[in-house]
C-alpha cells in the first residue's frame, strides 16, 4: 500500500517547494487543503527546530497520518542575527512579504556592501507513530539594497546568491530548490525518512 504523508503548511509558496522536493518518494502527498478543519498552528517554540516539530506533531495528532513540516529563519549578520525566529513577523503581526522586505531595506540602508551577509536556515520535522525526525539546511547570501525582481516569495527578491550572481527571485523553483536552505533540508530529511521506512519494512 502506498504510504500517505501530509505536508503540514498553510503557506502555498512553501508547499510548492516542499511538494517538488518530496514528489520523487513513492508516497501519496497530501496538503492541508485536504484538512480544512486544521487552523493556523501557533508556533511558540524557542527555536526553528521546535517550531517545525510543533507543526508536524499537531498535524499528525489531528490526522493520524505521518506529517512533515518546515520552519525557516533569515539571519542577517549586520542585524545581529535578526530576524531569526521572527522572520515571518519582522514588520509586525499580519504583515505582508513586501512589508518585511521594505523594513529590511530600510534597516540596512547604511550597511556597506561587504557587511550585508545573511543566511537562510530551514529545519524540517517528520512525525509518525514511531519516530520524530528532524533535519536542517542552510544557504549563505547577501541582502540586496533594492528589489531585483518579483519572483519567488518572502525575502527572495532581496536574497542574492554570489555563486549564481542572482537573487532567489530570479531563479526557477527547480534551480532554487537545488541550492536553497529548504532544498538542502528536504534532501537531508528524505535520507532519514527512507532509512526509517526501510527499517519498518524489514521489521514488518
Ligand atoms: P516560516 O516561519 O517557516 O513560515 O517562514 C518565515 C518567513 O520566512 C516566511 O513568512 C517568509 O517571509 C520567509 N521565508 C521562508 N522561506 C523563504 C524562502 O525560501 N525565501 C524567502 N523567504 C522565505
Amino acid at each position: 500500500m502506498i504510504m500517505k504523508l501530509v505536508i503540514a503548511t498553510h503557506n502555498k509558496d512553501k508547499f510548492k517547494e516542499l511538494h517538488l522536493g518530496l514528489n520523487d518518494l513513492n508516497i501519496n502527498l497530501l496538503s492541508l487543503y485536504d484538512y480544512p478543519e486544521i487552523d493556523e498552528i501557533v508556533e511558540d517554540g524557542l527555536t526553528l527546530e521546535e517550531n517545525a516539530l510543533i507543526k508536524a506533531r499537531a498535524v499528525y495528532s489531528i490526522t493520524g497520518i505521518p506529517s512533515i513540516s518546515d520552519d525557516t529563519g533569515l539571519e542577517v549578520d549586520a542585524l545581529d542575527g535578526a530576524p531569526g525566529i521572527y522572520t515571518a513577523r519582522y514588520a509586525g503581526e499580519n504583515c505582508s512579504y513586501s512589508d518585511n522586505i521594505n523594513k529590511m531595506i530600510r534597516e540596512m540602508k547604511n550597511i556597506p556592501d561587504n557587511k550585508r551577509s545573511a543566511r537562510f536556515i530551514t529545519y524540517m520535522a517528520y512525525v509518525d507513530k514511531q519516530v520524530e525526525l528532524t533535519a536542517c539546511g542552510v544557504v549563505k547570501g547577501m541582502i540586496e539594497k533594492k528589489i531585483k525582481s518579483l519572483g519567488g516569495f518572502g525575502y527572495d527578491p532581496i536574497f542574492y546568491i554570489n555563486e549564481y550572481k542572482k537573487t532567489f527571485s530570479e531563479m526557477s523553483i527547480e534551480e532554487k530548490n537545488s541550492i536553497s536552505h529548504r532544498g538542502k533540508a528536504i534532501k537531508a530529511i528524505k535520507a532519514k525518512l527512507i532509512e526509517h521506512l526501510n527499517l519498518l519494512k524489514e521489521n514488518a
